[in-house]
This record gives C-alpha cells, sequence and structure tokens, in this order.
C-alpha cells in the first residue's frame, strides 16, 4: 500500500529535491504525466487534470494565470488545511509545475485559514529563488468561496461568490485571462507524481477526513480506489455505522450497500453518490438519519450565496419543510413536495449547492423513507422525539476540528 503526502515524514523541500526532486519537465510532457497517471481534481468535482491544464496552455490569450485553490468551506474536511500546514513545499511545488505546464505568468494560493496563509508566506520568504513570484490572497471563509468563479471574482475585487458559466475560468478568469484553478491536494499529487513518475505514482492517494458524533475523526490518506468500509473502520467498528454522509454534504446520506464501493469518483457516482472531497461523516446506530439531513439542509439554506432564484427560494423551501417534519409541525404536501423539488431543483444553480441539496434529499427519499415518514406521522422517531430541531442550527455535528493529525492508513493498520 503506497502513501505519498502524510508518509513523505518531516521531509523539507531542500531534501524533497536532492531525494529526486520535481525533475525537468516541458509543458507537453507535464500535461502528458498527468493524462497518463489519470490524475483527477481532489476539490469535490473530479474533473481530469490534465484537460484543465490543456485548456489554458492552449489558449491564443498569452497572459494566464494559476491558481492554488486552498478554501476549504465544506465544514467535514480539514485536508486542504492540514496539507497547506503541514506539507507546504508540495503545494507550491506543484503550483509551480502546474503554472509552468500552462504557462502562466502569475501565481496565487487562495486560501481563508489564517495558519496556512502564514505556513505558506514563510516558505515562500525562504525559498525566494523558487517561489518569488507566488502570491497569498486571503479571503473570509465561507461555504461557497471555494467554488472557482467565487475565486475568480474575489481576486479581481469582488464579492466571494459564484458567478454563472460559461465563460468558465479556463476561458476567462483573473482579469478575463486563462486561468487555471486547482484544488491543493490536487497540486500536491502533482508535485508527487512530477517527482516519482507515473509507474511509481499509479493512482495516487486521497486524503479523506472521516468523522462521526460518536467517535473522534481522522485525517487518513490512503490509495485511490481503496474501498470505503476500510477508512470507515478507521473511526468506528463497521456494525456500528448505520449509514454515511458522503463527500461532505455532496453525497448524500447513505446505506450501507455503498460500504464496498471503491474511493473514486467514477464509482461513487455509479452508485448514485459523490466523492466530493472525500470526506465522511459516520452515522451510528444512535444518531437520527432525519434530524442530521435536516442539520445539513439547515446548512445549507444558510450558505446559499442566494444569487440564482431556485437556490434562493428553493434551497430555503427543502430546508424549512425538513425542520417542520423533524420537529412534527409539518404540512400534509410536505414529503411529496421534498421529492418534487429534489428532482426539479437539479442543475439549476450557479454553483453545486443547490445540486447537494438535492442530492441529500433524493438520498434520504430513497433510503430512508420509512425513517421520513414516522416524523411525518409520529412527530420523530424514537431516537429523536424527545429533541427539538431549532430553526437556526449551528452544525456542529457535521463541523470537525481543523487539527485532526493526519495519518496514512499505512500507518494505522501496522
Ligand atoms: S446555487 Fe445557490 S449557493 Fe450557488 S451560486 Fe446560486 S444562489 Fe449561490
Amino acid at each position: 500500500m503506497t502513501c505519498f503526502l502524510f508518509a513523505d515524514g518531516t521531509r523539507t523541500l531542500a531534501e524533497f529535491r536532492t531525494l529526486g526532486g520535481l525533475g525537468e519537465h516541458d509543458s507537453a510532457s507535464l500535461i502528458a504525466l498527468a493524462a497518463e497517471a489519470d490524475l483527477r481534481g481532489r476539490g469535490g468535482a473530479g474533473f481530469p487534470f490534465a484537460r484543465k491544464l490543456s485548456a489554458v496552455a492552449e489558449s491564443v490569450d498569452p497572459v494566464r494565470i494559476a491558481i492554488a485553490n486552498g478554501e476549504e468551506g465544506e465544514p467535514g474536511s480539514v485536508k486542504d488545511r492540514v496539507l497547506m500546514r503541514t506539507k507546504p513545499h508540495l503545494v507550491l511545488d506543484g503550483l509551480r509545475l502546474a503554472a509552468s505546464a500552462v504557462g502562466a505568468q502569475r501565481s496565487i494560493v487562495y486560501v481563508s485559514d489564517i495558519e496556512s496563509a502564514v505556513v505558506l508566506r514563510a516558505v515562500i520568504a525562504n525559498e525566494g529563488s523558487s517561489f518569488g513570484s507566488i502570491e497569498v490572497f486571503e479571503v473570509p471563509p465561507a461555504y461557497v468561496a471555494g467554488e472557482e468563479t467565487a475565486a475568480v471574482r474575489a481576486i479581481d475585487g469582488g464579492p466571494a461568490l459564484p458567478t454563472a458559466k460559461p465563460p468558465r475560468p479556463f476561458e476567462a478568469g483573473v482579469g478575463g485571462h486563462p486561468t487555471l484553478i486547482a484544488n491543493v491536494e490536487t497540486l500536491a499529487q502533482f508535485a508527487m507524481l512530477a517527482a516519482r513518475g507515473a509507474s511509481e505514482f499509479g493512482r495516487g492517494t486521497l486524503l479523506s477526513t472521516v468523522h462521526s458524533s460518536t467517535h473522534s475523526g481522522a485525517l487518513v490518506e490512503v490509495p485511490v480506489g481503496t474501498p470505503m468500509r476500510e477508512v470507515l473502520a478507521l473511526v468506528t467498528p463497521i456494525q456500528d455505522v448505520r449509514a454515511i454522509l458522503t463527500g461532505g454534504l455532496f453525497g448524500g446520506v447513505q446505506p450501507a450497500a455503498l460500504f464496498d464501493v471503491a474511493l473514486e469518483h467514477d464509482a461513487l457516482r455509479a452508485a448514485g453518490s459523490a466523492l466530493g472531497c472525500a470526506a465522511f461523516h459516520v452515522v451510528s446506530a444512535s444518531d437520527c438519519v432525519v434530524e442530521l439531513v435536516t442539520d445539513a439542509m439547515s446548512f445549507l439554506g444558510r450558505e446559499s450565496a442566494q444569487q440564482c432564484g431556485s437556490c434562493l427560494k428553493g434551497t430555503a423551501a427543502m430546508a424549512a419543510a425538513m425542520r417542520r417534519i423533524a420537529a412534527g409541525d409539518h404540512a400534509d404536501t410536505d414529503v411529496e413536495a421534498l421529492g418534487r423539488w429534489a428532482v426539479s431543483l437539479r442543475g439549476r444553480g450557479n454553483c453545486a449547492l443547490l445540486d447537494a441539496a438535492c442530492l441529500m434529499l433524493s438520498s434520504l427519499l430513497e433510503h430512508w423513507r420509512l425513517d421520513l415518514e414516522s416524523h411525518a406521522v409520529g412527530h420523530g422517531c424514537e431516537l429523536c422525539r424527545a429533541r427539538v430541531i431549532a430553526d437556526d442550527f449551528a452544525i456542529t455535528r457535521l463541523r470537525v476540528p481543523p487539527t485532526l493529525v493526519p495519518l496514512s492508513l499505512e500507518g494505522i493498520t501496522t
């Protein structure tokens, strides 16, 4: 089993380069390397990284920008900030390589985590000749601030809110110029790929945040394609897992049938879920699924940027209906309306938040309908009947502390 990022120990940038380093690569060979390894984005959508690089590299506009996206608004994930705080040289090396692959004159790390920004600036100052031109752009934290068009808008001086696509950033990004935006973990993987070569790199690794309301969490690095069951077992006995919130809040609430699915974008998508940022919240036997989904929907409703009509009205309406059902104070039509909205609102927002809300509801209706109906007719299930869902619920159960110690699966199991 191969782990790269955290198994790299406390190696410094100088040691990393002495031990094989980044090698000499031109633009075409870097793009070919990303294609050969089928390197996918680690920010959420899993888009092929080589295609992103090519789209910017082939632009006729000679002014190009490369951005390392470290804005991690997902409450269930800590991977990006732990990576930036502990392995900044991998992120910066990956950004340098990506900038070279697309011919970018300007490179920016986009981040809200203050500690990460301090660490990155210190490395950039110390390694002046390698990283001298890299800027660190800080943005206030928000759930949608990490969306790529939000990053472009913020760097151009506007609010960190998504805009309609097209144009996508590779067509017209910062200052109207073609812009590559890549998640910081993707870039760290790219640096490891360039240093090790495609055959040793294989399919690379994933950083996954796993947590539950009853056990301490873990941030683990596992090979791409590891069965989900192995990762869940790191934080809780698998027989105690009733369900999982997958992909942060982007993959819905899924049943045990998903436990043997491989952790990779295509496999999870085919199973009706999403890998997203590879964050998983374990729903234990003592957790009420309806209550958790209500928390998640309330969070999404609050974090909506409220600039697309369907999301402004739809996410708020879905969250309100879930709160009424969870509290046993619903209208007769609420369950049926949830099913309708989960289908009709998909794909109608500028960003993925509205789709996340729809998938959350459709997974609830598909896999946990009895739980939902027991709330609808019985004023709550046995697990939560005594509890009250507050209107302004703070999503504490789904938020993990930002300081989980990074571990490799190899390190835990041996
Ligand atoms: S879908 Fe919602 S969160 Fe996303 S841009 Fe539109 S209003 Fe904002």
